[in-house]
């Protein structure tokens, strides 16, 4: 076993300038992963911000750990899959090979259609599609692992043959993590989601009675956390507040801790309409950082995508949470171009959004070129004609996407809506108007703001007044990345 070395690179800091911005949250497979090899008895380690390191000092850095052992080089595509990404990933692995004699490439979190089809996968020896943790777990623990990464045929593509998700997972905070108080670590409490909006192509969703993260296990996790200074964290669900269990099993593990987390979570604005007690436990569990996929706040557009809110309750439940906390920062995800919509009415509730919101984007509406092999489409990529959607052209930039026109726009019109929608926001009240909740509990871990009530004043201090404030290299965000890397380099 100490002839073999693991590392897993955590594509982790968006390097995206959208919504998301500069994030430095620190992905949880990586880490599970490694806890599994480690337990093994494996040399193992996961190295974060892969985007962001100079690949000479990687590469070296990465010679240097395999020195005398063969190297198994890991990769999530979860949510590094764009083309830019994979050639990144191809390029560098491609170094490693010219200048270390025996290297093995796995990826994970690909998509099983995707696998067979993409020639830019072609660089991996073995790849993981979907969820499948556990799957390599047992791999490893079997050393099925070892044959399959030296099967002829590459990649040797393993798919999930059963329907059960993995389990939520934590993970331990490892010295060779870095961890400090700044960092920001991510844990799940259940995965899938039990909603099916119509827009919505995400493959957990309509999952009825998921497993649920065990309270010791959650306990267990943010004391660890603690004791490597992390108090800052983003939960994986894709909604923290679906269920009342399971904001009975966060609230129940948080109330055993000697300190309150600050938590970031996905949420659903209808599950709290009216519902003090579900507001309350959010509060008390800490999840102080809520995203709301909002879409649109025209009843109307709402209801064709299944979430049927209006404006009136959307705001009512806006503003109930701020009177049970006032510390809760509230973010609002858009969409533009949604059937049922219009642009006067987008607009007007703009104002809203902006009065009742910390923040909130705009992205246009996206319908997928339709892919009988990939079941969990969205049912408007399925169908759009049944939701009032024509399609056109596949999208010379991306072959993913298709054009389409509805009763009152189409996708340019939308795009350029969408766009200039963020614009106006970031000139009239600045970035921190438009930056994601996400980025917030970053910036709350970085120690740039306590609480939504400083934030428009610290946001615009530390950060600045517009998107491109954030390409500094000197922000506290890129700081925390760049005191890892150096660390890393010191070991
Ligand atoms: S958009 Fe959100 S709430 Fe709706 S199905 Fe997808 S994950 Fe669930």
């Amino acid at each position: 076993m100490n002839d073999i070395k693991f590392i897993i690179m955590n594509p982790s800091g968006s390097n995206a300038w959208f919504v998301n911005h500069l994030l430095h949250n620190r992905p949880v497979p990586a880490h599970t992963i490694d806890h599994h090899l480690k337990t093994l008895g494996y040399d193992s380690t996961v190295i974060e911000y892969f985007t962001y390191w100079d690949k000479e000092q990687l590469v070296n850095h990465v010679l240097k750990g395999a020195q005398g052992k063969k190297l198994v080089l890991m990769f999530s595509f979860t949510l590094f899959n764009k083309a830019n990404n994979k050639h990144d990933a191809a390029n560098f692995v491609n170094t490693i090979k010219d200048n270390h004699p025996d290297v093995r490439v796995i990826g994970g979190g690909i998509k099983d259609y995707e696998a067979d089809v993409y020639a830019s996968y072609k660089f991996l020896d073995l790849i993981y599609c979907g969820r499948s943790i556990n799957k390599f777990k047992e791999h490893a623990e079997s050393g099925e692992l070892f044959d399959l990464i030296d099967q002829l045929n590459k990649p040797c593509i393993v798919n999930i043959d059963t329907t059960d998700i993995d389990p939520p997972i934590t993970h331990y905070f490892y010295p060779d993590g870095h961890w400090d108080q700044r960092d920001v670590a991510v844990f799940e409490i259940s995965m899938g989601c039990k909603f099916d909006c119509t827009f919505c192509s995400y493959d957990l969703r309509g999952i009825k009675n998921p497993t649920h993260q065990q309270v010791d296990a959650l306990v267990n996790y943010f004391n660890a956390a603690k004791e490597a200074g992390v108090t800052h964290f983003f939960a994986g669900d894709d909604t923290i507040n679906e269920e009342d269990s399971k904001m009975e099993v966060l609230r129940t593990a948080v109330k055993e801790l000697d300190f309150t987390p600050h938590i970031a979570g996905f949420a659903r604005v209808d599950m709290l309409h009216n519902k003090q007690y579900r507001i309350e436990t959010l509060s008390e569990s800490g999840v102080h950082s809520l995203f709301f996929g909002i879409e649109s706040m025209n009843y109307n557009a709402n209801r064709y995508i299944r979430k049927g809110a209006s404006a009136q309750k959307i705001v009512q439940t806006l503003q109930q949470i701020k009177e049970v906390n006032p510390n809760i920062y509230t973010f609002g995800g858009f969409i533009v171009g949604l059937e049922g919509d219009s642009e006067q009415v987008i607009r007007q509730n703009n104002e809203l959004a902006l009065q009742n919101l910390d923040s909130l984007y705009y992205n246009p509406l996206y319908i997928q070129r339709y892919r009988p092999e990939w079941d969990w489409m969205s049912h408007i990529d399925k169908d759009p004609q049944k939701y009032g959607y024509t399609t056109t052209e596949v999208m010379p930039d991306n072959d993913n996407l298709v054009g389409w026109y509805n009763s009152w726009t189409d996708h340019e019109k939308a795009g350029r809506l969408a766009v200039t929608l963020n614009e106006e926001n970031e000139r009239k009240y600045g970035i921190s108007k438009t930056v994601s909740n996400w980025f917030y509990t970053c910036a709350r871990a970085c120690g740039v703001t306590q609480s939504p009530l400083d934030w428009t004043r610290s946001c615009t201090s530390k950060y600045g007044f517009t998107l491109n404030h954030l390409h500094r290299r000197n922000t506290p965000n890129r700081m925390v990345i760049d005191t890892y890397i150096k660390n890393k380099l010191g070991e």
